[in-house]
Parts: structure tokens; C-alpha cells; sequence
């Protein structure tokens, strides 16, 4: 299967491990996939995804001895290039999915025409943690700073350490963290927790966790590497140093999902929602990775929801005559 005249069989939008593997997958498969990765220049969708932002991966299968997330996503992208996959380097400014072949535009979201039309889309946009938006945080995210216990608690072994936010995630990441490191201080900006009660009451049974409420983060102490923050109490306003050497911001996601609003269906968190696999609300366009994962959110499950995809898509581009007629139980 190629592509018809300027349609083309199919665009992934996104280059995580999701998207990237989809391409490996569809390539394969001769759908000779556009893969439009993003820019460079942007935290929220640049090429990689969110690996690009770490440093040691050792969780990730295949690795025994760990690898650097950026490498792991050069060795994606150079495995789907390798079968033909090709990558546009930008944004997607805009999508029209009302018809088929789908409209994507690149550059002014406004010029009349698409930059590419599609039978098919594989959206595999990922999400981002949020962050405090102090100075240098992003600099110092994996060396030091972290947004996933999962991936990078182990590194913390016999340290101190915090965690930020009052939720779920800062609260189960805290406990997790107690595996590893001495202590762990929860910093959170009320005195109230949001987390659920039964993962509050463990925290609280756990005798390396120690809370710091009413506190913000000020900012970052530590030139290479992190060695401390500078807490505010938001109650009397007084500053002072808390002595750590990792920082996990646990605060929330976001979905990168803006392009798709009013289109797809969403999630009230913004999450795409997919159903039979990687199935969209609109027939013709599958979702993967973070972007519709909000439990898992590690690389693996979101290669092995890109791998779904591209079999998804390649099984309705050949059932419905590429692209061309619609599947009645979609
Ligand atoms: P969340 O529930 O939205 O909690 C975010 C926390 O971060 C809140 O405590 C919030 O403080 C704090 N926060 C937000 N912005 C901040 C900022 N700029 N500076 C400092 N603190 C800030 O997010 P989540 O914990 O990631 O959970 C998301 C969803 O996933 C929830 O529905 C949760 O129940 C679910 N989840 C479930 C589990 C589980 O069941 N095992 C585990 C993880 C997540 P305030 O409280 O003051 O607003």
C-alpha cells in the first residue's frame, strides 16, 4: 500500500515511544507513514516526547545495563526511518477530521488549504508533567529534578529527598520513594492533603515520610546538580532551606490534546478517550501512548499502545478500502 496522489495512507502526529513505534510498525507494514515529530524548541511536544527530558533508563526492557532516554529515542527514530518512515520536523497547527482524507496543516493554521490531507491518523502527542515554573527547574530535571518516581527513585538510594504536591500521585510517589531513599519530605502548599484517605493514612504510618505544609517552592539550590530548595511558608511568609538532593514534582499532567478539542472526544481532564484498542471517536483516527493513558505512563506501555495502533490502523485502511468507506461497527 502507498500513498494516493497527495493523500496519504497515514500521518502519525507525535514522536514518544508511542508514536515512533507506530511508525516502526506501519513501515513495515508498506503504509509508508508520516511521522510529524514536533520541534525542538518546545517543552510541550518536542521530538522524543518526554524521554528527551531524562537521563538514565533502566526499566526500559532490552537494556540491561540502561541507556539514556535520548539515545533510546534516536534508536526509534533511526529504526523507522531505516524502513522508510518519513518525519517532518514541526507542529501540527491544525486538524480537520469532519471528513475523509483528514485536513493537517503545518505553519498558519489558517491557510485555506491542509499541508497534508490523510485517510488515516495515529495521534500519539503524550502528555506533560507540569511543572512549579521555578528558575531552572527544566534544567535540572535528571539531575536532580524528576517527574517520575517510577523511572528515576532508584537513583535516590540512602538520600533525602522531596516530593511536591498534596494528590494521589505525590502521595503514592512519596511512599514509593521510601524504598530508596532515607527520608522523604512532602511538600505540599495547604495543610490538607487531596490524596485519598487510605493512601494519606499509609503515608502518614510511614516513618520516613516527613510533611512540610503551607510551603511553596521558591526556588533551586545547586549549580550541576540539585542540593536543596528554598521553601516560602505561605502562612507567615518566612524562607528557609530544605537539604535535599532530589526533588520529584508531582503535581498534575496534561495531555497534549489542545489540537484535537471539539473533534475528539475528551476526557473532562482533557484525556483522549479511545475504546476497541486504540479506537478515537471519529473512525480513521487512533490515539496511543500518554495521551490516552492516564494510569500507566510509562515508555513501554506506550511503544506497546503505538504497536496496537499501527495495527489498528493498517487493519481498517485494508477493511474499509483504504481509508475510503466507512466500517459500520466502528
Ligand atoms: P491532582 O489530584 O490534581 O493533585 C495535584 C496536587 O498538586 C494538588 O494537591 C495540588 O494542590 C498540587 N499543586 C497543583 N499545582 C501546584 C503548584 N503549582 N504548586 C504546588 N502544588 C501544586 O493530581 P494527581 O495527584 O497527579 O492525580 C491526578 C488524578 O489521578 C487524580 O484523579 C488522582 O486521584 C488519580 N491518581 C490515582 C492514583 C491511585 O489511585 N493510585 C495515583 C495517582 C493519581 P491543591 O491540593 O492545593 O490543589
Amino acid at each position: 500500500m502507498t500513498s494516493t496522489g497527495d493523500v496519504r495512507n497515514l500521518v502519525i502526529i507525535g514522536s514518544g515511544p508511542a508514536g515512533l513505534t507506530a511508525a516502526i510498525y506501519t513501515a513495515r507494514a508498506n503504509l509508508a507513514p508520516l511521522v510529524i515529530e514536533g520541534e525542538p524548541s518546545s517543552t510541550s511536544d518536542q521530538p522524543g516526547g518526554q524521554l528527551m527530558l531524562t537521563t538514565d533508563v533502566e526499566n526500559y526492557p532490552g537494556f540491561p545495563e540502561g541507556v539514556m532516554g535520548p539515545e533510546l529515542m534516536e534508536n526509534f527514530r533511526n529504526q523507522a526511518a531505516r524502513f522508510g518512515a518519513e518525519f517532518l520536523t514541526e507542529r501540527v497547527s491544525r486538524v480537520d477530521l469532519s471528513q475523509r482524507p483528514f485536513g493537517i496543516w503545518v505553519g498558519d493554521p489558517a491557510a485555506p488549504e491542509p499541508t497534508f490531507r490523510a485517510q488515516s491518523i495515529i495521534v500519539s502527542t503524550g502528555a506533560q508533567s507540569l511543572l512549579l515554573g521555578v528558575e531552572r527547574e527544566q534544567e535540572l530535571i535528571g539531575h536532580g529534578v524528576s517527574t517520575c518516581a517510577t523511572c528515576d527513585g532508584f537513583f535516590f538510594r540512602g538520600q533525602h529527598i522531596a516530593v511536591v504536591g498534596g494528590g494521589d500521585s505525590a502521595v503514592e510517589e512519596a511512599t514509593f520513594l521510601t524504598k530508596f531513599a532515607d527520608t522523604v519530605t512532602l511538600v505540599h502548599r495547604r495543610d490538607q492533603l487531596r490524596a485519598s484517605k487510605i493512601m494519606q493514612d499509609r503515608a502518614r504510618a510511614n516513618p520516613k515520610i516527613r510533611f512540610q505544609w503551607n510551603s511553596t517552592v521558591e526556588s533551586l539550590v545547586g549549580d550541576e546538580k540539585l542540593a536543596g530548595v528554598i521553601l516560602r511558608d505561605t502562612v507567615t511568609g518566612e524562607v528557609s532551606t530544605l537539604d535535599v538532593t532530589g526533588l520529584f514534582v508531582a503535581i498534575g499532567h496534561q495531555p497534549n490534546t489542545g489540537l484535537f478539542k471539539g473533534q475528539l472526544e475528551l476526557e473532562g481532564n482533557g484525556y483522549l478517550i479511545t475504546h476497541d484498542g486504540t479506537r478515537s471517536s471519529v473512525q480513521g483516527v487512533f490515539a496511543c501512548g500518554d495521551v490516552q493513558d492516564q494510569t500507566y505512563r510509562q515508555a513501554i506501555t506506550a511503544a506497546g499502545s503505538g504497536c496496537m495502533a499501527a495495527i489498528d490502523a493498517e487493519r481498517w485502511l485494508e477493511s474499509t478500502e483504504h481509508g475510503t468507506t466507512d466500517l459500520p461497527d466502528w
